[in-house]
């Protein structure tokens, strides 16, 4: 069996609290075949030291970690990843930073990643490469030779042809696409998005799975990511653990909102929903609260400090007009919790509210779900644009940007009878048993090993 190796701009050790489903599936895979995964180091070198590349071992896995300079982050990481991508890929063009410098620093760690990759790289060695940050990759990689099978993942949407096109120089991403064996997406309408891309290239063409684009033939497909469907039903049901200070959430509906505190998540419109909500149904007051989970994220971003404001001063605002000496409608939280801890939660919770603008999948969604009580769930509200509307269409699908529909969908999420809470439920939960993420891996990698490999499209 061929080495597996992984690339992504983070590596999750196992074992690490901050470990998702996605890291304890790859990491179990890398396990099996005595892999390697490289990735930053999280460590900040000086601007003149060579880059280098320090080997670990855990648990019969290698991890390559390499240092990078203060200005490679600001220019590659915060800059063009996060900066022009994200926000592109998030239908949000309106906030890309575009620059020269910012793109050249892309390419460039991009570089240095290929570079450090070649000094452990094996002949027959298959690559599976992740997220937005390392779409040249493979390019690179070709450009020095090397014949891997090699594989990609995009995590976040592809978006549509116009929003693509407002990059300049996008045809270099889809060029670079273009060098990968196997390209995976989220969802149909992301490949869609992409096939749509690829035809206004003078080259490209997608017809079913095959696409073939700037002399490259290669793969494309859907494979959604999923959890640890299993572990987190597990984690949930130690339901009479949680912490004394939840005492006080005893006797109230809640309705739980957990999300990085990103722009594209829809925190502002749910709050003001919620708002809403008990505005129009005064019974439902002191009686309900929103637990609104939201570690900070990306924060040097200035997009990202004004929609902590926005968000701060938005709770503050409900809770200072509704609230009461003894009840607090919005509990804004900027901590990050653990899996264990949100579990509970999530049990504890009758609405589960997962409501962003633009989302890749949205891993929350799945987790709620999967940790309600069989015989007693609560309800999803879910955003009909997270990747995860595709799966769990039980669930009550809203418009995040339509403030009286997510008003009235908590209404009808609290209001809605045992029976027919339990009929969704077992409906998306089936479905979650079956497609968790071991069977994403295990899909994405098969699919990799079967695609022809390293084909040059004949002119
Ligand atoms: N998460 C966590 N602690 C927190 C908030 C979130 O561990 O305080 C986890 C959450 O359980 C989920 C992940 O972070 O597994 C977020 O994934 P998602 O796909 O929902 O959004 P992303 O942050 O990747 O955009």
């Amino acid at each position: 069996m061929s080495r597996l190796v992984v690339v992504s701009n983070r590596v999750t050790l196992p074992g690490s609290q901050s470990a998702g489903g996605m890291a304890v599936a790859l990491n179990a895979a890398l396990q099996r075949n005595n892999g390697l995964w490289m990735g930053w180091s999280e460590k900040v070198k000086a601007e003149e030291e060579p880059s280098t590349l320090t080997e670990k071992e855990v648990g019969g896995i290698t991890y390559a970690l390499i240092d990078l300079s203060q200005k490679d982050l600001e220019d590659y990481y915060y800059g063009f990843a996060n900066q022009i991508l994200w926000p592109i890929f998030h239908n949000r063009a309106d906030l890309a930073k575009y620059s020269e410098a910012r793109e050249s620093a892309y390419y460039r760690v991009n570089e240095m990643f290929a570079d450090q990759l070649e000094q452990v790289l094996r002949q027959d060695d298959v690559i599976w490469v992740h997220d937005y940050h390392l779409i040249p990759l493979a390019e690179k990689l070709q450009q020095r030779g090397h014949k891997n099978r090699i594989g990609f993942f995009l995590h976040t949407p592809w978006p549509p042809a116009d929003i693509l096109s407002t990059l300049p120089n996008y045809n270099r991403l889809l060029r670079g696409l273009s060098c990968y064996d196997l390209v995976g997406f989220h969802t149909e309408n992301d490949r869609n998005n992409f096939a749509e891309c690829l035809r206004r290239q003078e080259w490209g063409e997608l017809n079913g799975e095959d696409c073939r684009a700037y002399g490259n033939e290669f793969r494309c497909g859907v494979f959604p990511i999923s959890i640890d469907t299993a572990e987190v039903a597990r984690l949930a049901e130690r339901d009479d653990d949680l912490p004394d200070s939840y005492c006080r959430f005893a006797g109230y509906d809640i309705a739980i909102g957990v999300d990085r505190l990103d722009y594209s998540k829809g925190i502002d419109n749910r709050i003001d929903a919620f708002n809403r909500f008990l505005r129009s149904n005064k019974h439902r007051r002191r009686k309900t609260l929103l637990l609104q989970i939201t570690p900070k994220s990306r924060d040097k971003i200035p997009a990202y400090q004004a929609v902590e404001k926005a968000v701060a001063e938005l709770v503050g605002r409900v809770d200072g007009e509704l609230g009461s000496v003894g009840w607090v409608p919005v509990h804004y939280i900027n901590q990050s919790l653990g899996q264990p801890e949100l579990a509970r939660l999530y049990r504890r919770a009758r609405v589960g509210l997962v409501t962003p603008l633009r989302d890749g999948m949205n891993l929350v969604a799945k987790e709620y779900v999967a940790a309600q009580n069989p015989r007693d769930p609560g309800v999803l509200v879910l955003s009909r644009f997270a990747g995860a509307a595709g799966e769990l269409g039980e669930a009550i699908l809203v418009n995040p940007y339509d403030p009286e529909g997510m008003a009235s969908a908590i209404e009808t999420a609290l209001d809605m009878t045992r029976d027919e809470r339990i009929k969704r439920w077992s409906a998306m939960m089936e479905r979650l048993r079956e497609h968790d993420v071991y069977r994403w891996c295990d899909d994405f990698l098969s699919k990799l090993n079967a695609a022809p490999q390293g084909l040059t499209a004949s002119l």
